[in-house]
């Protein structure tokens, strides 16, 4: 079983990737940000808590997240591989995660990091927001807002894997197959350690 953080701003394409990633892997993909796209939808408890914070491109409270991701967790403890997209996002997250992981008798592997300028990440989500229909995608002001958030709140969980010898930088631009094709060898290096 191989755990990998699929790491990068908004933006950076991670949902796309991590798609394409698990069907050829046959690994099993969580986006947070789909499982709270998905309560706010249903109207649920969770939902109705985080509603405003995500339409304002905050991020939703660490405790809600680690609940979801734990609940993930216990029910995906037998499989080729699970890929983790949006989580973790703070330091805080980062720790609890390798807590929850080692009481599920779990590692992460590697982190991905997929880097991407920001003026490219601006004109990704713009030209998304057209498809998306995703009011945290619409407006610019919401934009630039999670993109500082990254910087300030999420940005150093790389630093959290790098002193673990976890990270590796991927080049987020060019084609999509081109950055999948990076990705992969990254991975099938990592398979081949484990082997
Ligand atoms: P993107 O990274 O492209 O902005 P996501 O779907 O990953 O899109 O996240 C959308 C929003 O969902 C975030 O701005 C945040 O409000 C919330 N969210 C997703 N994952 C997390 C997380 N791990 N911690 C806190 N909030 C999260």
């Amino acid at each position: 079983m191989i755990n990998i953080v699929l790491f990068g701003p908004p933006g950076a394409g991670k949902g796309t990737q991590a798609k394409m990633l698990s069907e050829k892997y046959g690994f099993n993909h969580i986006s947070t940000g789909d499982v709270i796209r998905g309560e706010i939808q249903r109207g649920t408890n969770r939902g109705l808590q985080v509603k405003e914070i995500m339409e304002r491109g905050e991020l939703a409270p660490d405790e809600l997240v680690l609940g979801i991701i734990e609940e993930y967790i216990k029910s995906h403890s037998d499989c080729a591989g699970n890929i983790f997209d949006g989580f973790p996002r703070t330091s805080n997250q980062a720790k609890e995660f390798d807590v929850i992981l080692e009481r599920n008798r779990q590692t992460i592997d590697v982190m991905l990091a997929l880097e991407v300028p920001d003026e490219e990440l601006v004109k990704r989500l713009k030209l998304r927001a057209e498809v998306s229909g995703r009011p945290d995608d619409a407006d610019e002001n919401v934009i630039n807002n999670r993109i500082e958030v990254y910087k300030k709140q999420t940005a150093v969980v790389a630093d959290y894997y790098e002193a673990q010898s976890k990270y590796i930088p991927v080049k987020g631009t060019g084609t999509i197959e081109e950055v999948f094709a990076s990705l992969c060898k990254a991975i099938d290096g990592v398979i081949a350690r484990k082997a």
